[in-house]
């Protein structure tokens, strides 16, 4: 195994990550999609306190977010860690359109009119296991009741061996201007392992059938570490999706935690790349995307140059959500489905958890909230630094920062001998180097990580 140092060029600044290094850091800790934490959020908050939240939101008066979770997939891909239910029994898809038309029809209810949807976003599972009347059905209900920003982002994940030519064009005339595309890797054997053969043909042609039809922007997922990965088995798939000339790329780092995720089990840990392969994987793909015109986004995201989303990161605007980086900063967030999470007046809400459940409870009351947390003064505080951590990188100091953050800023003194974080008067920058260990210096921050947590994935 090659054990040199990594050096790979961040914003044009060569880093050097020993092995030791990597040893040190590399442990349990959340990604911070929401802070607090999901396990965090207590069982003692149902619909009234959601409804509540979503009232203060219309006083704040901030624009919307909306996310629909259609969760089924005809199977179950061994990596998967999104709530899903597989099963090729596509009857399924109409009485949960149903369902979720009965909770828009509720949720819209509650909230202003006034207030502009900015981003729309089907998310999944397989947004398309619905049918092209399905989803019509589904788009026309929300815009009936919802107003629409001109310049909303209406997205969709398309997985491209379950989506057809026709379903793209209902799309489009829908309004849709933003996808992104599932692939993880090409290789035919790490796909095997994956659970999900997918070719590039059909790959590239839904792709160009999404530029054909006038969607804007056209992202595509990869995972790093996943069974039977080398990495010279992902040089070549970097190369292969480098020829589709996506507009983003997200480059997810497969959180192998079987102890949550029961279907992983089918995964031999000994076909797992150690860590330190992973992380060359990462470093190499770092590189190859910079070369190619991409800024490297906060965790794990790319996006070309001259992309929104890269020039949202250098003004400051972007921000951070359950689907990744986004332009669309200040939404409140109102996620519908089975296991959504909104986020509303300051609050997280999420949905119940089994198909089963979420529909009785629709059928019953119109809501199914079954947990969440309303975000005291310290929470809001802390989810806005670690927020700045994860999106800019900076966190601008003052005398209150000082006083409140003591016990934080010296926690953070070995994370500056390290070369991770650069303390000076004004403010904590996390150097290049440190963008490999943003999860370390999130936890930080972090009130509720206790020691020894051993539930989250390893952080680096
Ligand atoms: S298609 Fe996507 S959501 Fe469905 S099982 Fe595979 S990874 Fe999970």
């Amino acid at each position: 195994m090659d054990l040199k140092p990594l050096q790979p060029a961040i914003d044009g600044q060569r880093v050097v990550i020993t092995r030791e290094l990597v040893e040190k850091y590399n442990r349990p800790g959340p990604r911070y999609t929401s802070y607090p934490t999901a396990p965090n959020w207590p069982k003692d908050f149902g619909p009234e306190d959601f409804e509540r939240h979503l009232q203060a939101g219309n006083k704040k008066g901030s624009p919307l977010s909306l996310y629909f979770h259609i969760p089924f997939c005809e199977e179950r891909c061994t990596f998967c860690a999104c709530s899903v239910v597989a099963t090729k029994r596509h009857e399924m898809a109409e009485p949960y359109l149903q369902t979720l038309l009965q909770e828009i029809d509720q949720t819209a209810g509650l909230v202003d009119k006034k207030r502009p949807v900015q981003q729309l976003h089907l998310g999944g599972g397989t947004p398309t296991y619905f049918s092209s009347a399905q989803l019509e059905k589904l788009v026309r209900h929300v815009q009936k009741y919802f107003s629409f920003s001109d310049d909303a982002e209406i997205s969709i994940e398309i997985d491209p061996r379950v989506t057809s030519d026709e379903q793209i064009q209902t799309l489009s005339r829908l309004g849709f201007n933003r996808t992104s595309l599932g692939l993880q890797d090409f290789d035919p054997e790490v796909q095997q392992e994956a659970g999900r053969i997918q070719s590039e043909e059909e790959t590239r042609l839904i792709m160009e059938t999404a530029r054909e039809c006038g969607f804007k922007s056209v992202n595509i997922d990869l995972v790093y570490g996943l069974p039977k990965q080398t990495p010279e088995k992902f040089r070549a798939t970097l190369k292969k999706v480098l020829d589709l000339n996506p507009d983003r790329i997200a480059l997810f780092n497969f959180a192998y935690v079987p102890w949550m995720h029961a279907h992983q089990r089918k995964i031999d840990e000994k076909d797992l790349p150690d860590g330190w392969t992973k992380l060359r994987m990462f470093c190499e793909a770092i590189e190859t995307f910079q070369n190619a015109g991409f800024d490297f986004i906060g965790l794990d995201h790319f996006a070309k140059r001259d992309d929104e989303l890269s020039r949202a990161r250098r003004n400051g605007t972007m921000y951070r959500n359950f689907q990744g980086y986004t332009t669309k900063a200040d939404c409140d967030l109102i996620g519908m489905g089975v296991t959504s999470i909104s986020f509303t007046g300051g609050a997280f809400a999420q949905n119940a958890k089994k198909l089963k459940t979420y529909e009785e409870k629709i059928a019953a009351t119109g809501r199914a909230t079954e947990h969440g947390m309303s975000l005291s003064e310290d929470d809001l505080l802390r989810q806005k630094i670690i927020h700045e951590i994860f999106c800019h990188q900076r966190l601008e100091r003052s005398e209150t920062f000082d006083l409140y953050f003591e016990k934080e800023i010296f926690a953070l003194k070995p994370l500056a001998e390290d070369g991770i974080v650069q303390i000076t008067p004004k403010e904590i920058l996390i150097t290049p180097l440190g963008r490999f260990f943003l999860r370390n210096v999130g936890m930080v921050f972090d009130a509720y990580l206790k020691a020894g947590d051993g539930k989250f994935s390893r952080t680096v």
